[in-house]
């Protein structure tokens, strides 16, 4: 085999089969042959068990492998994103409000007419907000956040895909409320068949739709949002289950302010006029947070590196002398930090909004 790497970087040891998915899980946590197990696997094993000591119906089938991979490597239960982290957006934040938070804070208001949709999808070009969403969409409402990529389960999970995803929601479900965040969703749900798609691609788009049409019926309290900068491969039946879609476009002028002001405070670096800030802004047309972010940072480093060059040792440097962030700084900046999203790719989210997109 060849090494693999979690979500997070770090080692993740190839599952053992040693037919440990055979017989309930309890009886290996608490005494026999529960040596199999390292001490990880059983902390995490019996921090899911009920109150009555046993392991919930839907995780006794599955792999304390993947149980544990789940809750350590995918779960998030401090996912430290509020709304107002989030600069802009103030629609999509508005919708997802009202749609999402508060049927998970009170799910007794929440049937009936008012039952929410179980399937949300964020759209548009790349490092505009939406894991940030997803993540202050799980912290406003208190919910446990899980984040996957899809092409991990393709990539890195070959051939085992399916039964992350059934530990994936299995975990889930002993954790509501719960957010599942599917990021690159596209290349789990794509479109495209036949020749090129792999029989394993197929039965784990099947387990996947199979899982989401489980808890879309019940009385669950589970919130899966799929993201995605490539709407228009996602199928039909994609679309179906992800019954609100929104569109989340680059920041405005105002957020791109908002962003640079926000970033620079946070460090006690602010030192920019109103006029300084209207330039940067009028400059930065057509770049995503994520890019905002980048320019930030390497504009940070313009006084560092003007003392460098005037001979200044980074050892000596006393932080009192150097001197503030100023639009030149910026300006510099904007030579290296280039926009990553082209204006092309704009066309297409708009043209996807219009025809499938949710607009309240
Ligand atoms: P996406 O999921 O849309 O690709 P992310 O939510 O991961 O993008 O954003 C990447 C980074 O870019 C964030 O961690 C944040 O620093 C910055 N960023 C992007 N959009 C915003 C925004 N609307 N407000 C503040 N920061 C943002």
């Amino acid at each position: 085999g060849f090494p693999r790497r979690g979500i997070r970087g770090n080692f993740v040891p190839p599952i053992r089969s040693n037919g440990s998915n055979t017989g309930h899980l309890t009886s290996r946590i608490s005494g026999k042959g529960g040596d199999a197990l390292d001490d990880m696997t059983k902390k995490c094993l019996e921090l899911l068990c009920g109150p009555d000591g046993e392991l919930p119906e839907k995780l006794r089938n599955l792999e304390p492998r993947l149980i544990e991979h789940v809750s350590n490597e995918i779960m998030d239960r401090d996912p430290n994103v509020r709304w107002n982290d989030i600069a802009g957006l103030e629609h999509a934040k508005k919708c997802v409000t009202e749609m999402v938070i508060w049927p998970l804070l009170r799910p007794d208001i929440f049937k009936g007419c008012r039952s929410p949709g179980r399937g949300l999808l964020l759209f548009g070009p790349p490092g505009t907000g939406k894991t940030m969403i997803g993540k202050a969409i799980a912290g406003e409402a208190k919910a446990t956040f899980f984040y996957i990529s899809a092409s991990s389960l393709t990539s890195k999970w070959i051939g085992e895909g399916e039964k992350l995803v059934r530990a994936l929601f299995g975990v889930a479900c002993c954790r509501q409320p719960a957010v599942i965040f599917v990021d690159e969703i596209d290349s789990l749900l794509s479109q495209r068949k036949s020749e090129g798609e792999h029989e394993s691609s197929r039965r784990l788009k099947t387990q996947f739709l199979i899982e989401m049409e489980g808890f879309d019926s019940g009385s669950e309290q589970i919130l899966l949002i799929g993201a995605t900068n490539r709407p228009q491969e996602l199928d039909e039946a994609a679309r179906r289950r992800l019954t609100k879609r929104l569109y989340i476009p680059l920041p405005s002028a105002d957020a791109r302010a908002w962003i640079i002001r926000n970033l620079l405070e946070k460090d006690g670096l602010f030192n920019l006029s109103k006029e300084d800030i209207t330039v940067i802004c009028n400059l930065t047309e057509g770049y995503s947070g994520s890019d905002m972010k980048n320019l930030v940072k390497d504009a940070s480093m313009g006084p560092l590196r003007e003392a460098m060059r005037q001979g200044t040792e980074i050892t000596k440097l006393q932080k009192e002398d150097m001197r503030a962030v100023t639009l030149q700084d910026f300006e510099s900046s904007l030579q290296e930090v280039r926009p990553s999203v082209s204006l092309s790719e704009l066309g297409t989210y708009e043209v996807w909004n219009n025809q499938f997109g949710s607009l309240s």
